[in-house]
């Protein structure tokens, strides 16, 4: 992806101007409550600044799946306490993100106050990536602002089209988390190492065959190691495994073999034949699974090897748990992992960037997510980033302002 032509809305001049920022306010609710406000937080401060620095902001965002039509189960207003509450200053809501609603509430705006929109997909023309809603979008706004790449992965109207409308800029989430990306992945210290662990093969092909070109080592976890197990002729019992996935998993060892990248798997494996919480459990080499026991956990001789993987490395590049780690005691194994990565991050020796969604959770289960150097908020960009592939919503921004369309 060529990012030439990136700007910053940390280098424009927003005083006076409507600038549209599409966001990610996408947070998960319980009993009509935010249940994890990570979303808001993390947009929260590129909001205030461009609210400091005079400009009229209006926010727009998608919040679930109303497919298209007017839901108020889906309605925005009911985050616009929280977003005051975090910015510490009003916000306005308009009841509509296009047309005499949305208008007459940006006509009342001052400089530095805070509007956000209601559900842009309350209109197909959003998730159709329609040049006549992007149009209408672009109407409220003399400047637009990406700060949503967890949505970056998706051509729509408000992430691609509208950028062909008005000025466009990444806000500081977006720049943030792009640089991460392209400091682990594009030009990394080396050498790098990539932990990808999960469920399954058949979900990661494209992530896998993507890492084994990019990277020095590619540790493979979960049960996703286990397909690669038996592909090698071991016996993995009843573990979660892909049979079909076989050749798959040969065809990945060989790119790697050709690419010069290590692929390093587990040699021991803590098992059980109970797949829950303090199920009796034992630990056993790889060669040694019994035909009624399952892999769930990586073992303590796999997670001394793979600190020694991650300790002669100079950057790490993680998504997916080495094990069914939401079980006690099957995260141990994840959990030393990510200590061994955050305390090697602490001391200067390691770049660690993480991402997924299981991933962040399982690094926040062991305490360590504020020790990696970026841990990314975005689930399915971030892994179409791993994957190698073009994200519409963040080449649209450098795009539109190399070929000058937007008349800066
Ligand atoms: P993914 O969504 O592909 O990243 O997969 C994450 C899920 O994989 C988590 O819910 C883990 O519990 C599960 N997982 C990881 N390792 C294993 C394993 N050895 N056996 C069963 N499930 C696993």
């Amino acid at each position: 992806m060529n990012l030439d032509g990136l700007k910053a809305v940390s280098d424009a001049d927003v005083s006076g101007k409507r600038v549209l920022v599409r966001g990610d306010l996408n947070v998960p609710m319980r009993g009509g409550k935010v249940s994890d406000a990570t979303r808001l937080e993390r947009v929260v401060p590129g909001l205030r600044d461009l609210a400091k620095r005079g400009a009229k902001v209006i926010v727009m965002s998608h919040f679930g799946r109303p497919k298209g039509q007017v839901n108020p189960e889906f309605s925005l207003q009911g985050l616009v306490a929280d977003l005051a509450g975090l910015l510490g200053s009003p916000v306005a809501f308009a009841d509509d993100c296009v047309g005499d609603p949305a208008a007459e509430v940006v006509a009342g705006m001052k400089d530095g106050d805070v509007t956000l929109l209601e559900n842009l997909r309350f209109y197909p023309g959003e998730e159709a990536n329609d040049p006549d809603f992007a149009g209408e979008l672009a109407k409220l706004g003399d400047l637009f602002v990406s700060d949503a790449f967890s949505v970056s992965h998706r051509a729509h109207a408000s992430t691609e089209a509208i950028t062909h409308l008005l000025p466009s800029y990444a806000g500081p989430l977006m720049m943030e988390e792009i640089n991460a990306l392209r400091s682990a992945l594009d030009a990394p210290t080396r050498p790098v190492a990539a932990v990808v662990g999960g469920a399954k093969v058949s979900t990661k092909i494209p992530v896998l065959t993507h890492m084994v070109t990019k990277v020095d080592k590619l540790i493979i976890g979960g049960g996703m190691a286990n397909t690669f197990l038996q592909a090698q002729g071991y016996n993995v019992g009843k573990s979660l495994a892909e049979p079909d996935f076989k050749d798959t998993a040969l065809e990945i060892i060989a790119a790697a073999k050709a690419a010069n990248c290590e692929i390093v798997l587990p040699v021991d494996a803590t098992i059980a034949t109970e797949f829950k919480a303090g199920a009796e459990n034992s630990v056993v080499d790889v060669a040694d699974v019994p035909d009624d026991a399952m892999i769930l956990d990586v073992g303590p001789k796999s997670v001394a090897h793979l600190s020694e993987v991650v300790k002669g490395c100079k950057t790490l590049l993680w998504n997916g748990p080495l094990g069914a780690f939401e079980i006690d005691p099957f995260g141990d194994g994840t959990f030393a992992l990510a200590r061994e990565a955050a305390a090697l991050t602490k001391a200067g020796q390691l770049a660690s960037v993480a991402g997924g969604g299981d991933t962040v959770a399982a690094l926040n289960a062991a305490g360590v997510a504020g020790d990696f150097t970026y841990v990314s908020s975005a689930g399915g960009a971030f892994l179409e980033w791993l994957e190698g592939r073009e994200l519409p919503g963040v080449a649209a921004l450098a795009k539109n302002w190399a070929n000058g369309k937007n008349g800066s």
